[in-house]
């Protein structure tokens, strides 16, 4: 017994052969091109179902040295559960192959679970991790061991992806823990994958990421010897796709300092990598300047590697296109454009078709609808996503835009297609929405006329008449505009119109349009959600056998939704405006000590840097936006979106370099800080000088549990009778310029990049607001003077104070925006309009109250009663008419 063999703890994996990975053996290359998120050949040769080509990626992956091979089908024209179990069970009959172990690579367990059915050796899991929570990591984990295969743990957990090396740290050794002792995994059966992000993004917060993984996998190492460290390693180069110079140097550079550290394995392509010392030195030594982040501040070493890219360009080591695609007949071509938004081409395919037909209207009514077709179905099945349909319509609008002299030429009538008018009402200036859907429409057949933003109910419905449209849809972003959408369906049945009515727009919703405006109109009024739904509904209101039963059945619909309405109504207690008054925030005055800001009066600041905001966006509702769904930065790696979303990201900062390198845009904000005292209800006196402003706050009467407060936003400002002299502040910001190359856009058909656009301002003003504001808080206001947030804790608000939004549920009246607008010195220093429903223009603006008080925080006012209506009149020196009509939606 003494001389038994013990089984040393190695990571022992095996396909046809074993692979057996000991301390002393070399970094294990696992092959990346059987990938079809990473190689666009295999991913084309798996759509195609041409399995035996596909096959003979992964054989030149195993001849060039692969000794693990990675297999992905995560594509969202997929079905990944079969493709992979297709493709591995052929891969397991091919003994050249077979003969390494298999990592299946799946965001998707239900994939991942498919592999494991399949493969016979001892695999790879490729990944698991405890994005979903510590129950979902112990499951998945539990299945994997079932089928004796080992795993790689991504550093993920329910608050996201680790960057930082701590972050990384933390979640691999708390994985390890409940790996080893609650589920019984071996520990060297456990590899860990702390996420190798792209460097030189031009993103300042993105330079440490490489140092930030070589030293996490040190550690990781040092405190988990018998575990291994992975990655996939061209993430790295994402900044330089096309470049595959620059991109292999960096891996090698990368991997020389990473193996250092410990990594032991890595996905690469195994045929690319080129020898670390074999690099030319120049740019050997910029890599490891990026990587290492040295050398580097204002993004110096990103900057000079960038030039060095450029001129490796010039030389001419272009990326090699896959264009089997242009050898297909012009129809394919056609087709082949639209689904992946081709422009290059469209011109040159387009002139053949038009020679090919007889007329030039049939290319359209032909190739070009059969390919929008295909579009639209993929898109109605979540196949593809609304940036690639947006996509698409650039295409077929270049290709219509050939076309159009011809058909001109020959005086054809154009189209019989239905048209469908759009607008933003009348005081709205915020189109983004309206935008998409126009586009998506278009894609599916329908003319649109757009009528673009602030547009007058008699213009609307003048212009329906006159090109007699087949449906009106209408736009809008903020409150007043639900009130102006009342009045259009009101009209329309002033003046007997038929066509239906579509609604849409941020505030809108269901429940509006079912009590309020649907109530107007009997001809069809419907809410339509988002762009992928108008295809749909336009398609029901538009076919003659659907539409009765369609609008009946929407008429039931909002009916019952209206009488929960008012049945709902009735169930909720209020309570008089002077109750709610002796209920305000319970604020322990003697204990504050208000901060006096640097100055009183206004600070402008004039065309900041768009390159200093740009670290502050919040990214998540730019991808809202563009109707993907998902929190940055996890929307990147997701399993359904992911690709299209980090397509539209990299676009998206593409475009941004260009914004900041041409100058396109200009950022203009102010700031002010006025002493101010509460007059211990619900007005916060506010001295500019010599002169006193009243700004008047509503407050909650709903009936609260017992203890808790009924709030108003004045309950945060020091009241007068406490002797203290506190202070109130108040901001704007606003980004000018996207106008002209917005025209320039529309000129190229170019809806893409004209969205693009609309929707990186609006972040840059929201990034805006952001920036300032922490710099008030711990400078011009210096209420917190130590304050070290990440960007995502300034999205998550977790900094003291607020700055609540005049329009917003805390203080609902947009009314209140004139003073604001006055005490910043109006458009003259703000440079920002208030259109007649106190929408500011440019749309890309911010403004807001700034609020210190550490108990300051946001609610809702929710309903009022009429007392308070009465009460908040006469305080504003206003009529009630008036005052209803802003008071309107709030209003019991
Ligand atoms: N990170 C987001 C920030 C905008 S939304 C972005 O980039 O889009 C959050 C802002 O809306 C707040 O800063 C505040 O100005 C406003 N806001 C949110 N809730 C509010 C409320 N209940 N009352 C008043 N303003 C509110």
């Amino acid at each position: 017994m003494s001389t038994a063999t013990v089984i040393k703890p190695f990571l022992r994996l095996s396909g046809l052969g074993p692979l057996v990975i000991r301390p002393e053996t070399n970094f294990v290359n696992v092959g990346e091109r059987t990938n079809v998120t990473g190689s666009k050949k295999f991913a084309r040769l798996i759509k195609e179902g041409n399995y035996e080509e596909a096959l003979s990626v992964a054989r030149q992956q195993v001849e060039n040295g692969a000794q693990v091979l990675d297999v992905n089908m995560d594509d969202a024209l997929l079905d990944g559960v079969q493709a992979m179990t297709t493709f591995l069970n052929l891969l397991q009959s091919e003994p050249d192959i077979a003969r390494i172990p298999i990592m299946i690579d799946s965001s998707k367990f239900e994939i991942i679970e498919a592999g494991l059915k399949c493969v016979q050796g001892k695999c790879i899991v490729n990944s698991i991790s405890m994005k979903e929570g510590e129950a979902k990591f112990i499951e998945q984990a539990t299945i994997c061991q079932a089928y004796g295969a080992a795993v790689i743990v991504m550093a993920f957990d329910e608050k996201g992806q680790a960057d930082t090396k701590e972050r990384k740290i933390e979640i691999c050794h708390r994985a390890y823990k409940i790996l080893t002792e609650q589920v019984g995994f071996d520990p060297q059966d456990i590899i860990f994958d702390p996420n190798i992000f792209a460097v030189a993004t031009g993103l300042e917060e993105h330079n440490n990421y490489g140092v930030d993984f070589i030293e996490a996998t040190r550690e990781i190492m040092r405190l988990m010897p018998l575990t291994k460290v992975s990655g996939g390693v061209s993430n790295l180069s994402f900044s330089f796709r096309g470049n595959d110079h620059v991109r292999e140097a960096m891996h090698s550079v990368f991997l020389f300092h990473a193996i250092k550290a410990g990594m032991g394995m890595g996905i690469v392509n195994a045929g690319q990598l080129v020898v670390y010392d074999e690099i030319e030195p120049e740019l050997r030594n910029l890599c490891e300047d990026v990587i290492l982040n040295r050398n580097n501040d204002n993004n110096q070493a990103t900057e000079k590697l960038i030039a060095f890219a450029e001129t490796v360009k010039a030389k001419g080591k272009e990326e090699k296109k896959d264009d089997a695609w242009r050898h297909t007949s012009v129809e394919e071509r056609i087709k082949h454009a639209l689904v992946n938004g081709i422009t290059e081409y469209i011109d040159v395919d387009t002139e053949e078709a038009r020679v090919k037909y007889s007329k030039p209207l049939e290319v359209i009514e032909g190739p070009l609808m059969a390919g929008m077709n295909v579009v639209g179905d993929l898109f109605g099945a979540g196949k593809m996503f609304l940036p690639q349909v947006v996509k698409s319509a650039r295409v077929m609008k270049k290709s219509v835009a050939w076309l159009t002299p011809y058909i001109e030429a020959e005086k054809q009538e154009a189209s019989n297609a239905p048209t469908i008018l759009l607008a933003t009402v009348k005081g709205d200036v915020h189109d983004i929405g309206k935008n998409i859907v126009g586009v998506v429409l278009g894609c599916n057949g329908y003319n649109i006329i757009d009528l673009g933003v602030m547009v007058p109910t008699d213009k609307i419905l003048d212009t329906a008449q006159k090109e007699n449209v087949d449906i009106i849809g209408l736009s809008g972003l903020i409150t007043p505009s639900l009130d102006e959408m009342v009045n259009v369906a009101h009209e329309m049945k002033r003046r007997g119109m038929k066509q239906p009515l579509l609604i849409g727009g941020a505030t809108t919703s269901r429940m509006h349009t079912a009590v309020k405006i649907a109530p107007e109109y009997n001809e069809g009024v419907v809410h339509v959600l988002d762009a992928s739904r108008s295809v749909t509904v336009a398609g029901s209101l538009l076919s003659k056998e659907q539409k009765t039963d369609f609008l009946d059945t929407i008429k039931t619909e909002y009916t019952t939704l209206a009488e929960d309405f008012f049945n709902r109504r009735t169930v909720k207690e209020y309570i008089p405006l002077e109750t709610a008054r002796t209920q305000k925030t319970a604020i322990n005055w003697n204990e504050f000590q208000p901060s006096t800001p640097q100055f009183t009066g206004i600070k402008q600041f004039k065309s900041v840097p768009i390159a200093e905001l740009r670290p502050y966006i919040d990214w998540t509702p730019f991808f809202i936006a563009w109707e993907l769904h998902g929190k940055y930065p996890a929307i990147l790696a997701d399993g359904v979106v992911g690709k299209e979303a980090t397509k539209l990201f990299n676009d998206a900062n593409a475009l941004l370099d260009t914004v900041i390198k041409e100058n396109w845009l200009d950022a203009t904000g102010v700031i002010g800080f006025w002493e101010a005292n509460s007059n211990g209800a619900d007005t916060v006196v506010v001295k500019d000088g010599a002169k006193k402003v009243n700004l008047e706050f509503l407050r909650q009467q709903i009936k609260k549990a017992a203890g808790q407060p009924n709030l108003s936003l004045a309950d945060f400002i020091c009241p007068e009778s406490e002797g203290k002299k506190d202070h109130i502040g108040a901001f704007s910001v606003t980004i000018h310029g996207i106008d002209a190359p917005i025209k320039k856009f529309e000129a190229a058909h170019d809806d893409y990049n004209k969205i693009m656009l609309q929707a990186l301002a609006d972040r840059l003003a929201e990034a805006f607001a952001e920036y300032l504001h922490a710099q008030v808080r711990t400078k011009w206001w210096g209420y917190v003077k130590e304050e070290k947030l990440s960007n995502e804790e300034l999205i998550k608000e977790k900094y003291v104070g607020i700055r609540p939004a005049p329009g917003y549920p805390a203080c609902p009246d947009h009314t209140e925006k004139y003073k604001l607008f006055d005490l910043l010195g109006g458009e003259a220093t703000t440079n920002i309009q208030l259109t007649e429903s106190l929408a500011m223009y440019p749309a890309s603006s911010v403004c807001g109250w700034y609020f210190s008080h550490p108990q300051s925080q946001y609610f809702g006012v929710g309903k009022i009663q009429q007392d308070q209506l009465n009460d908040y009149t006469v305080r504003k020196e206003s009529t009630t008419e008036i005052m209803t009509k802003w008071l309107r939606p709030i209003l019991e």
